[in-house]
Protein backbone atom coordinates (compact mmCIF):
# COMPACT_ATOMS: atom_id res chain seq x y z
CA UNK A 1 0.00 0.00 0.00
CA UNK A 2 1.12 3.35 -1.17
CA UNK A 3 1.48 6.04 2.15
CA UNK A 4 -0.82 8.50 0.18
CA UNK A 5 -3.68 5.82 0.33
CA UNK A 6 -5.97 5.47 2.92
CA UNK A 7 -4.84 2.91 5.41
CA UNK A 8 -7.77 2.63 7.24
CA UNK A 9 -11.32 2.81 5.08
CA UNK A 10 -11.72 2.63 1.14
CA UNK A 11 -12.13 6.28 -0.88
CA UNK A 12 -15.86 4.96 -1.19
CA UNK A 13 -16.38 4.57 2.43
CA UNK A 14 -14.25 8.06 2.92
CA UNK A 15 -16.72 9.76 1.18
CA UNK A 16 -19.83 8.79 2.64
CA UNK A 17 -18.09 9.59 6.15
CA UNK A 18 -17.64 13.68 4.80
CA UNK A 19 -21.00 13.67 2.91
CA UNK A 20 -22.23 12.90 6.53
CA UNK A 21 -19.86 15.35 8.37
CA UNK A 22 -20.47 18.16 5.88
CA UNK A 23 -23.53 17.58 2.98
CA UNK A 24 -23.19 16.71 0.43
CA UNK A 25 -22.67 19.92 -1.17
CA UNK A 26 -19.12 20.11 0.00
CA UNK A 27 -18.16 17.18 -1.04
CA UNK A 28 -16.95 17.15 -4.85
CA UNK A 29 -15.56 14.51 -7.17
CA UNK A 30 -16.99 15.63 -10.85
CA UNK A 31 -14.21 15.62 -13.19
CA UNK A 32 -14.19 19.51 -14.09
CA UNK A 33 -13.53 20.73 -10.07
CA UNK A 34 -10.62 17.87 -9.60
CA UNK A 35 -9.05 19.04 -12.39
CA UNK A 36 -9.62 22.68 -11.68
CA UNK A 37 -7.97 21.95 -8.34
CA UNK A 38 -5.18 19.83 -9.60
CA UNK A 39 -2.25 22.63 -9.41
CA UNK A 40 -1.05 26.03 -8.19
CA UNK A 41 1.05 28.44 -10.08
CA UNK A 42 4.18 26.73 -10.32
CA UNK A 43 5.65 24.25 -13.17
CA UNK A 44 4.99 21.09 -10.27
CA UNK A 45 3.61 18.36 -12.64
CA UNK A 46 -0.21 18.87 -11.76
CA UNK A 47 -2.04 16.36 -10.04
CA UNK A 48 -5.94 15.50 -9.94
CA UNK A 49 -6.89 15.00 -6.05
CA UNK A 50 -9.48 12.40 -5.09
CA UNK A 51 -11.41 14.16 -3.85
CA UNK A 52 -12.15 18.19 -3.33
CA UNK A 53 -13.75 19.09 0.14
CA UNK A 54 -15.64 22.96 0.34
CA UNK A 55 -16.49 23.67 4.27
CA UNK A 56 -18.99 26.63 4.49
CA UNK A 57 -17.57 27.04 7.73
CA UNK A 58 -14.61 26.86 10.68
CA UNK A 59 -16.53 24.24 12.35
CA UNK A 60 -17.08 22.19 8.93
CA UNK A 61 -13.24 22.41 8.17
CA UNK A 62 -12.84 21.05 11.77
CA UNK A 63 -14.97 17.92 11.23
CA UNK A 64 -13.61 17.23 7.79
CA UNK A 65 -9.84 17.10 9.70
CA UNK A 66 -11.24 15.26 12.10
CA UNK A 67 -12.79 12.43 9.73
CA UNK A 68 -9.52 12.71 7.51
CA UNK A 69 -7.38 12.18 10.67
CA UNK A 70 -9.09 8.84 11.94
CA UNK A 71 -9.35 7.61 8.27
CA UNK A 72 -4.83 8.28 8.27
CA UNK A 73 -5.94 10.10 5.18
CA UNK A 74 -3.59 12.78 3.32
CA UNK A 75 -4.96 16.04 2.78
CA UNK A 76 -3.76 19.40 0.94
CA UNK A 77 -4.67 22.74 1.96
CA UNK A 78 -5.84 25.08 -0.87
CA UNK A 79 -6.28 28.60 -0.89
CA UNK A 80 -6.76 30.85 -4.08
CA UNK A 81 -3.94 28.63 -5.92
CA UNK A 82 -1.42 31.58 -6.73
CA UNK A 83 1.30 30.16 -4.76
CA UNK A 84 4.64 29.50 -6.77
CA UNK A 85 6.33 27.18 -4.96
CA UNK A 86 3.87 23.70 -5.78
CA UNK A 87 2.68 24.00 -1.64
CA UNK A 88 -1.42 23.84 -3.00
CA UNK A 89 -0.48 21.07 -5.75
CA UNK A 90 -1.87 17.93 -4.65
CA UNK A 91 0.37 15.01 -4.19
CA UNK A 92 -1.25 11.39 -5.66
CA UNK A 93 -3.64 10.18 -3.24
CA UNK A 94 -4.41 13.24 -1.49
CA UNK A 95 -7.75 15.10 -0.36
CA UNK A 96 -8.21 18.50 -1.08
CA UNK A 97 -9.27 21.25 0.83
CA UNK A 98 -10.10 24.41 -0.12
CA UNK A 99 -11.17 27.17 1.69
CA UNK A 100 -13.17 28.73 -1.86
CA UNK A 101 -16.60 28.99 0.25
CA UNK A 102 -15.43 30.25 3.68
CA UNK A 103 -15.33 34.19 1.90
CA UNK A 104 -17.82 36.26 4.23
CA UNK A 105 -16.46 38.99 5.98
CA UNK A 106 -17.78 38.47 9.42
CA UNK A 107 -17.39 41.84 11.90
CA UNK A 108 -15.09 44.93 10.79
CA UNK A 109 -14.35 47.48 13.84
CA UNK A 110 -14.64 50.97 12.53
CA UNK A 111 -13.56 52.18 15.95
CA UNK A 112 -10.17 50.14 16.16
CA UNK A 113 -9.83 49.85 12.62
CA UNK A 114 -10.05 46.04 12.86
CA UNK A 115 -11.64 43.63 10.47
CA UNK A 116 -12.47 39.87 11.11
CA UNK A 117 -12.70 37.89 8.14
CA UNK A 118 -13.04 34.46 6.63
CA UNK A 119 -9.84 32.62 5.31
CA UNK A 120 -11.06 32.56 1.87
CA UNK A 121 -11.85 36.14 1.16
CA UNK A 122 -9.77 37.22 -1.60
CA UNK A 123 -7.23 40.11 -0.77
CA UNK A 124 -9.22 42.08 -3.31
CA UNK A 125 -12.38 41.82 -1.80
CA UNK A 126 -10.72 42.54 1.49
CA UNK A 127 -8.98 45.88 0.25
CA UNK A 128 -12.15 47.15 -1.17
CA UNK A 129 -14.41 46.48 1.21
CA UNK A 130 -12.48 48.23 3.74
CA UNK A 131 -11.29 51.14 1.32
CA UNK A 132 -15.55 51.60 0.45
CA UNK A 133 -15.79 53.00 4.77
CA UNK A 134 -12.19 55.00 4.85
CA UNK A 135 -9.98 52.09 5.86
CA UNK A 136 -6.70 50.45 4.37
CA UNK A 137 -5.51 47.20 4.17
CA UNK A 138 -1.83 47.99 2.79
CA UNK A 139 -0.56 44.39 1.55
CA UNK A 140 -1.15 44.07 -2.33
CA UNK A 141 0.45 41.93 -4.55
CA UNK A 142 -0.42 40.88 -8.30
CA UNK A 143 -2.44 38.38 -7.61
CA UNK A 144 -4.59 40.14 -5.07
CA UNK A 145 -7.95 39.24 -7.17
CA UNK A 146 -7.28 35.34 -6.86
CA UNK A 147 -5.00 34.76 -3.83
CA UNK A 148 -7.17 34.35 -0.51
CA UNK A 149 -6.24 36.77 3.11
CA UNK A 150 -6.01 32.79 4.64
CA UNK A 151 -2.97 32.11 2.04
CA UNK A 152 -1.53 35.44 2.41
CA UNK A 153 -0.69 34.78 6.20
CA UNK A 154 -0.06 30.87 5.20
CA UNK A 155 2.94 32.06 3.17
CA UNK A 156 3.68 35.07 5.08
CA UNK A 157 3.19 37.20 2.28
CA UNK A 158 4.89 40.38 1.34
CA UNK A 159 4.52 42.26 -2.18
CA UNK A 160 4.83 45.78 -3.11
CA UNK A 161 4.39 47.65 0.41
CA UNK A 162 6.54 46.24 2.94
CA UNK A 163 9.22 48.78 2.97
CA UNK A 164 5.89 50.71 4.84
CA UNK A 165 3.76 48.53 6.75
CA UNK A 166 5.33 44.95 6.98
CA UNK A 167 4.66 41.57 5.47
CA UNK A 168 1.46 39.89 6.64
CA UNK A 169 2.90 38.93 9.86
CA UNK A 170 3.02 42.72 10.78
CA UNK A 171 -0.60 42.90 9.93
CA UNK A 172 -2.67 39.85 11.35
CA UNK A 173 -3.77 41.01 15.20
CA UNK A 174 -5.79 37.19 15.34
CA UNK A 175 -5.97 33.49 14.15
CA UNK A 176 -8.45 30.97 14.42
CA UNK A 177 -6.95 27.20 12.86
CA UNK A 178 -8.36 24.07 12.70
CA UNK A 179 -5.40 21.29 13.55
CA UNK A 180 -5.15 18.47 11.73
CA UNK A 181 -7.04 16.32 14.41
CA UNK A 182 -9.65 18.25 14.11
CA UNK A 183 -9.43 20.47 17.29
CA UNK A 184 -10.40 24.78 16.67
CA UNK A 185 -8.27 26.68 17.68
CA UNK A 186 -10.01 30.30 18.69
CA UNK A 187 -7.01 33.04 18.89
CA UNK A 188 -9.08 35.98 17.60
CA UNK A 189 -7.31 38.75 19.40
CA UNK A 190 -8.16 41.94 18.23
CA UNK A 191 -5.83 44.08 20.61
CA UNK A 192 -2.70 45.71 19.05
CA UNK A 193 -0.70 45.08 22.43
CA UNK A 194 -1.52 41.71 23.88
CA UNK A 195 1.70 40.19 25.83
CA UNK A 196 -0.24 37.00 27.59
CA UNK A 197 2.01 33.98 27.09
CA UNK A 198 3.54 32.52 23.90
CA UNK A 199 2.05 34.52 20.56
CA UNK A 200 0.86 31.39 18.80
CA UNK A 201 -0.59 32.63 15.77
CA UNK A 202 2.83 33.38 14.85
CA UNK A 203 3.94 29.90 14.67
CA UNK A 204 1.05 29.05 11.93
CA UNK A 205 1.72 32.42 9.84
CA UNK A 206 3.90 31.18 6.97
CA UNK A 207 4.21 27.96 8.08
CA UNK A 208 2.70 27.17 4.65
CA UNK A 209 -0.34 24.75 5.73
CA UNK A 210 1.90 22.16 7.50
CA UNK A 211 0.52 23.10 11.42
CA UNK A 212 -2.67 23.71 10.42
CA UNK A 213 -5.48 25.57 8.44
CA UNK A 214 -6.28 29.05 8.97
CA UNK A 215 -9.72 29.07 8.54
CA UNK A 216 -10.90 32.71 10.15
CA UNK A 217 -7.97 35.91 10.95
CA UNK A 218 -8.41 39.70 12.57
CA UNK A 219 -6.53 41.70 10.28
CA UNK A 220 -5.22 45.03 11.63
CA UNK A 221 -6.66 48.32 9.06
CA UNK A 222 -5.08 51.90 8.46
CA UNK A 223 -6.95 54.72 8.01
CA UNK A 224 -6.73 54.97 4.19
CA UNK A 225 -4.17 57.64 2.99
CA UNK A 226 -6.30 59.94 1.03
CA UNK A 227 -3.53 60.86 -1.22
CA UNK A 228 -1.30 58.47 -3.75
CA UNK A 229 1.51 59.82 -5.66
CA UNK A 230 3.58 57.98 -8.05
CA UNK A 231 6.79 58.31 -10.28
CA UNK A 232 8.95 56.00 -12.46
CA UNK A 233 12.56 56.80 -12.44
CA UNK A 234 15.41 55.61 -14.70
CA UNK A 235 18.50 55.59 -13.12
CA UNK A 236 22.41 54.59 -14.64
CA UNK A 237 22.95 51.73 -11.75
CA UNK A 238 22.12 49.86 -9.18
CA UNK A 239 24.50 51.42 -6.61
CA UNK A 240 22.23 54.88 -8.00
CA UNK A 241 18.84 52.81 -6.75
CA UNK A 242 20.72 52.24 -3.58
CA UNK A 243 21.16 56.02 -2.49
CA UNK A 244 18.17 56.97 -3.53
CA UNK A 245 16.12 54.47 -1.59
CA UNK A 246 18.20 56.43 1.21
CA UNK A 247 17.75 59.62 0.58
CA UNK A 248 13.95 59.22 -0.11
CA UNK A 249 13.24 57.09 3.12
CA UNK A 250 15.31 60.33 5.34
CA UNK A 251 13.17 63.05 3.33
CA UNK A 252 10.00 60.87 2.54
CA UNK A 253 7.84 59.66 5.52
CA UNK A 254 5.06 58.53 3.36
CA UNK A 255 7.19 56.72 1.50
CA UNK A 256 5.05 53.10 0.81
CA UNK A 257 6.86 51.34 -2.78
CA UNK A 258 10.15 50.94 -4.27
CA UNK A 259 10.04 48.75 -6.50
CA UNK A 260 13.10 47.98 -9.29
CA UNK A 261 13.35 46.49 -12.54
CA UNK A 262 16.41 45.95 -14.36
CA UNK A 263 16.37 47.11 -18.34
CA UNK A 264 16.20 43.07 -18.92
CA UNK A 265 12.68 43.05 -16.88
CA UNK A 266 11.68 46.47 -18.41
CA UNK A 267 12.27 45.14 -22.04
CA UNK A 268 10.53 42.17 -21.79
CA UNK A 269 7.65 43.79 -20.07
CA UNK A 270 7.18 45.84 -23.08
CA UNK A 271 7.09 42.71 -25.44
CA UNK A 272 4.08 41.12 -23.33
CA UNK A 273 1.98 43.24 -22.59
CA UNK A 274 2.33 45.44 -25.98
CA UNK A 275 3.41 48.73 -23.89
CA UNK A 276 5.78 51.54 -25.20
CA UNK A 277 8.62 52.47 -23.67
CA UNK A 278 8.58 54.52 -20.71
CA UNK A 279 11.17 56.99 -21.98
CA UNK A 280 13.10 57.83 -24.98
CA UNK A 281 16.15 55.71 -24.10
CA UNK A 282 16.95 52.91 -22.71
CA UNK A 283 18.39 53.04 -18.91
CA UNK A 284 20.00 50.49 -17.45
CA UNK A 285 17.33 50.40 -14.14
CA UNK A 286 14.13 51.93 -13.54
CA UNK A 287 12.59 52.65 -10.07
CA UNK A 288 8.60 52.69 -9.60
CA UNK A 289 8.34 55.14 -6.65
CA UNK A 290 5.02 55.25 -4.38
CA UNK A 291 3.88 57.74 -1.56
CA UNK A 292 0.65 57.49 0.72
CA UNK A 293 0.11 60.54 2.27
CA UNK A 294 -2.83 63.02 3.48
CA UNK A 295 -2.86 66.00 0.43
CA UNK A 296 -2.18 65.02 -2.90
CA UNK A 297 -0.93 68.80 -3.62
CA UNK A 298 1.23 68.83 -0.59
CA UNK A 299 2.63 65.33 -0.95
CA UNK A 300 2.97 65.86 -4.72
CA UNK A 301 4.97 68.93 -4.12
CA UNK A 302 7.25 67.16 -1.69
CA UNK A 303 7.61 64.14 -3.67
CA UNK A 304 8.38 66.80 -6.35
CA UNK A 305 11.27 68.19 -4.70
CA UNK A 306 12.77 64.98 -3.52
CA UNK A 307 13.35 63.97 -7.11
CA UNK A 308 14.52 66.83 -8.32
CA UNK A 309 17.00 66.89 -5.88
CA UNK A 310 17.84 63.76 -6.44
CA UNK A 311 18.27 64.81 -10.41
CA UNK A 312 20.68 67.73 -8.88
CA UNK A 313 22.57 64.73 -7.60
CA UNK A 314 22.86 62.63 -10.51
CA UNK A 315 21.06 59.91 -8.42
CA UNK A 316 18.25 59.75 -11.20
CA UNK A 317 18.55 60.56 -14.72
CA UNK A 318 15.21 61.23 -15.91
CA UNK A 319 11.55 60.60 -14.20
CA UNK A 320 8.00 60.92 -14.93
CA UNK A 321 5.98 61.79 -12.10
CA UNK A 322 2.10 60.61 -12.74
CA UNK A 323 -0.67 63.26 -13.37
CA UNK A 324 -3.40 61.44 -12.34
CA UNK A 325 -4.56 58.14 -11.41
CA UNK A 326 -4.95 56.64 -14.96
CA UNK A 327 -1.38 57.48 -15.36
CA UNK A 328 -0.16 55.69 -11.80
CA UNK A 329 -1.62 53.03 -13.14
CA UNK A 330 -0.21 52.87 -16.82
CA UNK A 331 3.04 53.37 -14.63
CA UNK A 332 2.32 50.35 -12.74
CA UNK A 333 1.64 48.15 -15.70
CA UNK A 334 5.66 47.72 -16.29
CA UNK A 335 5.63 46.05 -12.98
CA UNK A 336 2.44 44.24 -12.81
CA UNK A 337 3.75 42.20 -16.08
CA UNK A 338 4.97 39.84 -14.31
CA UNK A 339 1.67 37.86 -14.16
CA UNK A 340 2.35 37.51 -18.74
CA UNK A 341 6.20 36.53 -17.68
CA UNK A 342 5.16 33.70 -15.46
CA UNK A 343 2.86 32.52 -17.87
CA UNK A 344 4.82 33.16 -20.54
CA UNK A 345 8.48 32.07 -19.79
CA UNK A 346 7.42 28.49 -18.51
CA UNK A 347 9.25 26.27 -17.35
CA UNK A 348 10.81 28.48 -15.43
CA UNK A 349 13.31 29.02 -12.48
CA UNK A 350 11.59 31.80 -10.07
CA UNK A 351 13.51 33.30 -7.39
CA UNK A 352 12.01 35.18 -4.71
CA UNK A 353 15.13 35.74 -2.51
CA UNK A 354 16.11 38.15 0.45
CA UNK A 355 19.77 39.20 -0.49
CA UNK A 356 21.60 42.02 2.11
CA UNK A 357 21.81 45.39 0.29
CA UNK A 358 25.53 45.55 0.98
CA UNK A 359 25.60 43.01 -1.08
CA UNK A 360 23.27 42.99 -3.79
CA UNK A 361 25.23 44.74 -6.64
CA UNK A 362 27.81 42.44 -6.54
CA UNK A 363 25.35 39.18 -6.20
CA UNK A 364 22.67 40.43 -9.55
CA UNK A 365 26.40 40.73 -11.69
CA UNK A 366 27.61 37.43 -10.42
CA UNK A 367 24.03 35.65 -11.04
CA UNK A 368 23.18 37.57 -14.33
CA UNK A 369 26.48 36.64 -15.69
CA UNK A 370 26.55 32.88 -14.72
CA UNK A 371 23.02 31.95 -15.66
CA UNK A 372 23.96 33.95 -19.16
CA UNK A 373 26.75 32.31 -19.81
CA UNK A 374 25.40 28.67 -18.67
CA UNK A 375 21.85 29.24 -19.87
CA UNK A 376 22.81 31.48 -23.53
CA UNK A 377 19.10 30.75 -24.68
CA UNK A 378 17.07 31.51 -21.76
CA UNK A 379 15.95 34.72 -20.46
CA UNK A 380 17.23 36.20 -16.88
CA UNK A 381 14.94 38.90 -15.46
CA UNK A 382 15.94 40.91 -12.57
CA UNK A 383 13.64 42.90 -10.54
CA UNK A 384 12.43 43.08 -6.73
CA UNK A 385 11.12 45.18 -3.67
CA UNK A 386 14.33 46.44 -3.61
CA UNK A 387 13.21 48.61 -0.73
CA UNK A 388 13.22 45.63 1.68
CA UNK A 389 15.79 43.68 0.05
CA UNK A 390 14.05 40.89 -1.88
CA UNK A 391 15.37 40.34 -4.77
CA UNK A 392 12.70 38.57 -7.70
CA UNK A 393 15.33 36.77 -10.95
CA UNK A 394 12.94 34.90 -13.15
CA UNK A 395 14.54 32.94 -16.03
CA UNK A 396 13.60 30.38 -18.68
CA UNK A 397 12.03 28.41 -20.69
CA UNK A 398 13.80 25.75 -20.21
CA UNK A 399 13.24 22.71 -21.96
CA UNK A 400 14.28 20.06 -19.25
CA UNK A 401 13.47 19.77 -15.14
CA UNK A 402 17.10 19.26 -14.71
CA UNK A 403 18.33 22.28 -16.17
CA UNK A 404 15.88 24.05 -13.87
CA UNK A 405 17.54 22.19 -10.83
CA UNK A 406 21.02 23.65 -12.39
CA UNK A 407 19.44 27.43 -11.97
CA UNK A 408 17.81 26.60 -8.44
CA UNK A 409 21.30 25.25 -7.16
CA UNK A 410 23.38 27.80 -9.06
CA UNK A 411 21.22 30.86 -7.74
CA UNK A 412 20.59 29.45 -3.89
CA UNK A 413 24.49 28.81 -3.40
CA UNK A 414 25.24 32.12 -4.60
CA UNK A 415 22.53 33.16 -2.18
CA UNK A 416 23.71 31.44 0.71
CA UNK A 417 27.78 32.95 0.11
CA UNK A 418 26.03 36.53 -0.51
CA UNK A 419 24.48 35.87 3.86
CA UNK A 420 20.51 36.04 1.80
CA UNK A 421 17.70 33.80 2.72
CA UNK A 422 15.98 31.45 -0.34
CA UNK A 423 12.70 32.67 0.25
CA UNK A 424 11.89 36.37 1.47
CA UNK A 425 8.19 35.90 0.34
CA UNK A 426 6.87 33.25 -1.60
CA UNK A 427 7.58 30.50 1.19
CA UNK A 428 9.35 27.04 0.40
CA UNK A 429 6.49 24.61 -0.52
CA UNK A 430 7.70 21.27 -2.54
CA UNK A 431 10.31 22.90 -5.05
CA UNK A 432 12.51 25.11 -2.15
CA UNK A 433 12.44 21.74 0.39
CA UNK A 434 15.84 20.03 -0.54
CA UNK A 435 17.17 23.86 -0.55
CA UNK A 436 15.99 24.67 3.10
CA UNK A 437 18.91 23.74 4.67
CA UNK A 438 20.99 26.85 3.12
CA UNK A 439 19.05 29.39 4.68
CA UNK A 440 18.07 27.44 8.47
CA UNK A 441 20.65 25.75 10.78
CA UNK A 442 20.29 21.85 11.50
CA UNK A 443 19.08 23.16 14.99
CA UNK A 444 16.15 25.51 13.92
CA UNK A 445 15.44 22.54 10.95
CA UNK A 446 14.69 20.24 14.21
CA UNK A 447 13.06 22.36 15.99
CA UNK A 448 10.68 22.98 13.05
CA UNK A 449 10.48 19.27 12.44
CA UNK A 450 9.63 18.79 16.58
CA UNK A 451 6.72 21.27 15.67
CA UNK A 452 5.15 19.19 12.75
CA UNK A 453 5.43 16.09 14.87
CA UNK A 454 3.52 18.14 17.81
CA UNK A 455 0.77 19.44 15.52
CA UNK A 456 0.65 16.39 13.16
CA UNK A 457 2.23 13.53 14.34
CA UNK A 458 0.56 11.39 11.33
CA UNK A 459 2.26 13.75 8.81
CA UNK A 460 -1.55 13.58 7.15
CA UNK A 461 -1.48 18.01 6.12
CA UNK A 462 0.35 18.91 3.37
CA UNK A 463 2.81 16.15 4.22
CA UNK A 464 6.12 16.74 1.43
CA UNK A 465 5.62 20.19 1.86
CA UNK A 466 8.41 22.62 3.23
CA UNK A 467 10.34 20.09 5.61
P1 LIG B 1 -2.32 28.95 -2.29
O1 LIG B 1 -1.50 29.08 -3.50
O2 LIG B 1 -3.64 28.27 -2.45
O3 LIG B 1 -1.49 28.19 -1.14
C1 LIG B 1 -0.21 28.61 -0.79
C2 LIG B 1 0.26 27.77 0.44
O4 LIG B 1 -0.51 28.12 1.59
C3 LIG B 1 0.07 26.27 0.25
O5 LIG B 1 1.08 25.61 0.96
C4 LIG B 1 -1.28 26.01 0.91
O6 LIG B 1 -1.38 24.69 1.37
C5 LIG B 1 -1.27 27.00 2.06
N1 LIG B 1 -2.59 27.54 2.42
C6 LIG B 1 -3.46 28.24 1.63
N2 LIG B 1 -4.54 28.62 2.35
C7 LIG B 1 -4.34 28.15 3.62
C8 LIG B 1 -5.10 28.23 4.83
N3 LIG B 1 -6.28 28.86 4.88
N4 LIG B 1 -4.59 27.64 5.93
C9 LIG B 1 -3.40 27.00 5.90
N5 LIG B 1 -2.64 26.89 4.79
C10 LIG B 1 -3.11 27.47 3.66
N6 LIG B 1 3.59 36.58 -3.21
C11 LIG B 1 4.13 37.54 -2.42
O7 LIG B 1 4.39 37.30 -1.24
N7 LIG B 1 4.41 38.77 -2.94
C12 LIG B 1 4.13 39.11 -4.22
O8 LIG B 1 4.40 40.23 -4.64
C13 LIG B 1 3.52 38.12 -5.05
N8 LIG B 1 3.17 38.41 -6.32
C14 LIG B 1 2.58 37.46 -7.08
C15 LIG B 1 2.17 37.80 -8.37
C16 LIG B 1 1.55 36.85 -9.18
C17 LIG B 1 1.11 37.22 -10.57
C18 LIG B 1 1.32 35.54 -8.68
C19 LIG B 1 0.63 34.49 -9.50
C20 LIG B 1 1.70 35.20 -7.39
C21 LIG B 1 2.33 36.14 -6.58
N9 LIG B 1 2.71 35.86 -5.27
C22 LIG B 1 3.28 36.83 -4.49
C23 LIG B 1 2.55 34.48 -4.74
C24 LIG B 1 1.16 34.17 -4.11
O9 LIG B 1 0.18 35.01 -4.61
C25 LIG B 1 1.23 34.26 -2.57
O10 LIG B 1 2.09 33.26 -2.08
C26 LIG B 1 -0.15 34.14 -1.89
O11 LIG B 1 -0.01 34.51 -0.53
C27 LIG B 1 -0.75 32.74 -1.97
O12 LIG B 1 -2.10 32.79 -1.56
P2 LIG B 1 -3.18 31.72 -2.10
O13 LIG B 1 -4.45 31.95 -1.38
O14 LIG B 1 -3.24 31.73 -3.56
O15 LIG B 1 -2.52 30.35 -1.56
Amino acid sequence: MSMNTVSWISMSELQTALVQALGPESVVSEASVLEAHAGDWSDVKKERPSIVLVPRTPAQVAQALSVLSKSNQRVVVQGGLTGLVGGATPRQGEVALSLAKLNRIEDFDRTAGTVTAQAGVTLEQLQSHVEAEGWFFPLDIGARGSCHIGGNAATNAGGNRVVRYGTMRDLVLGLEVALPNGTLVTMLNRVTKNTTGIDLKQIFIGSEGTLGVITRLVLKLSPRPPSANTALCALASFESAVRLLNELRRSLPTLSAFELMWDDFMTAALEMRKLTRPFSTVHPVYVLVETLGSSYESDQQLLDQCLERALEMELVTDVIVAQSLEHARRLWEYRESIGEMLSQLKPHAAFDIGIPMSSMERFVSAVRATLSERFPRQRHLFFGHIGDGNLHVLSGPYEAEDMVHEVERAVYLATREAGGCISAEHGIGVIKREFLRLSRSPEELHLMRGLKQLFDPAHLLNAGRML
